[in-house]
């Protein structure tokens, strides 16, 4: 599951929900295979792949590529057919940004990034410059509002501004002066650039501290698209605000980017439908197979994140190969996909729905698998619950066929807390299933909450609870098989 960083705009989606009857019957077969997916095999892949060996799992680096080929070997056992004409993997490029380095001279003395001041380099456009002393004016709070329109006689055109990011009493917070609202001001007036002035900039850099150390990627093909949204800003504390404005010399700032470009893969195995017709239809079940790699001495083995989805669709793999090799297997096509890119921004499934194998309008159903192996703190003890989310977005059918699915075979309390659109933790657009649903593929995600070590070095795999891993990975089996095998293909809502 990828960390929540971003403020997303919504959309609210208005669906119309029909009340149609929709009926499961039980399927022996099913069950047979079903019953195939077990605790005792999760457990086995899942104590190697979340095993140190791994390390970490981090997309484009060693650990990824250890568990890659643990996934196309454990296929290859299998006996299921390649999912990318005739190979298992759909390779493509990532960039990663490591931090930057940049220094900045005046009067003679040098600063530097995340010491004197620092700046979020994924937002603007930042290249080496030289600043003449005469293009520096100071703006003070750089607001607008009745009282204090310090901007009224300042012509800021082509300039480097300079602004207080903190504002006066007099500024009501409700006005919501914050430096956002100050940067894009000032960019509409033309500025060049702006320095923000904080007189709290030790405890802002602490708290930026994290982010700011930390390397971004970015699908290579995105890499134009996504720069540049604001002009180039700065912020600086107290002792390089003094120089700024006491400057006899030119000001020159130098920037030194890192950008790695790595080579990453999703992993595809496909089960083609046994009927003629219906197995141009696919449905897609994926969970992510990197997780956020070392840190110095700590391997984060994410066990719950997304280890045990990804062995989970291991064992999908092999009930769906196994019924297919008795010649029970799915009308329809099942598509079983191990994604990476997830934890640096769903990079791997947008780069699939991006260059999709099967064309994504005979994609049925996107049925995504991230953390289902812990037990949260509102369900203390209790192995038999599931939040879903996604499942009526798209599709009411979905929705209901996934009840009914659950309440034919397995029963389990299905939680759809997370499924409210004014949810705060934001989990429908935090895993893979996001970008089939921003193209209108109809989706549900499985997932058993978060815990205390999430995204820590102690998400282990001693504390997986496999009973759990079983029941949600048997549950997906269950509602792709019904998916894959009903006369009908599910509708989509009306828009
Ligand atoms: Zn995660």
């Amino acid at each position: 599951m990828m960390r929540l960083t971003v403020i997303f705009t919504l959309l609210l989606l208005t669906s119309c929900v029909s009340n149609k009857l929709i009926t499961v019957e039980k399927d022996t077969n099913a069950v047979n295979y079903a019953n195939t997916i077990t605790a005792k095999e999760l457990k086995g892949h899942l104590y190697v792949f979340a095993s140190d060996k791994f390390l970490g799992r981090e997309t484009g680096k060693e650990g990824q590529q250890i568990a890659e080929k643990y996934l196309v070997d454990e296929f290859k056992e299998i006996g299921i057919e390649p999912g990318n004409n005739g190979s298992y993997l759909q390779s493509f490029e990532v960039v990663e940004h490591l931090r930057p380095v940049a220094t900045i001279y005046v009067n003679g003395r040098e600063y530097f990034n995340r010491k004197q001041f620092y700046f979020f380099s994924s937002l603007a456009d930042f290249e080496d410059t030289t600043i003449q002393l005469k293009d520096v004016v100071d703006v003070s709070y750089g607001i607008e509002n009745k009282e204090l329109n310090n901007y009224k006689d300042i012509i800021v055109k082509d300039k480097i501004v300079l602004i207080n990011v903190n504002n006066p009493e007099e500024v009501a917070p409700e006005e919501n002066w914050n430096w956002r609202r100050k940067l894009a001001l000032a960019q509409e007036k033309g500025a060049q650039s702006v320095f923000f002035i904080d007189e709290y900039y030790d405890q802002r850099l602490e708290v930026v501290s994290h982010y700011l150390e930390s390397s971004t990627m970015n699908l290579l093909e995105d890499e134009d698209k996504e720069k540049g949204q604001y002009i180039p800003f700065y912020f600086v504390n107290d002792v390089l605000k003094k120089e700024l404005l006491e400057a006899e010399t030119d000001i020159k700032i130098d920037f030194n980017f890192r950008d790695v470009v790595l080579e990453t893969t999703n992993v595809l195995a496909y089960v083609e439908g046994s009927d003629s017709v219906l197995k141009d239809e696919v449905i897609v079940i994926t969970a992510h197979y990197d997780h956020i790699g070392v840190e110095g001495q700590d391997i984060y083995n994410g066990a719950d994140d997304d280890g045990t989805g990804s062995v989970a669709l291991l064992e999908l793999a092999e009930a769906f190969q196994l019924a297919k090799k008795n010649g029970n297997g799915p009308k329809r096509s099942i598509l079983i996909m191990p994604v990476s890119g997830e934890e640096k921004g769903l990079l791997g499934s947008k780069y699939y729905t991006n260059h999709p194998v099967y064309p994504l309008e005979n994609t049925v159903a996107n049925l995504n698998i991230d953390m289902i192996g812990r037990i949260d703190s509102t369900h203390l003890g209790d192995t038999n619950y599931l939040y879903l989310i996604g499942s009526d977005r798209i599709s009411n059918d979905l929705h209901l066929i996934s009840e009914a699915v659950n309440k034919a075979y397995m029963k389990l309390d299905l939680d759809y807390t997370y499924n409210k659109e004014d949810d705060p933790n934001k989990f429908y657009y935090r895993s893979d299933h996001y970008n089939f649903a921003k193209n209108r593929v109809p989706v549900i995600f499985y997932f058993s909450g978060v815990h205390e070590d999430y995204h820590k070095v102690t998400d282990t795999v001693d504390k997986i609870i496999f009973e759990k891993v079983e029941k949600a990975a048997r549950l997906v089996f269950y509602t792709a098989w019904e998916l894959a095998n009903r006369e009908e293909r599910i509708k989509k809502n009306a828009k």
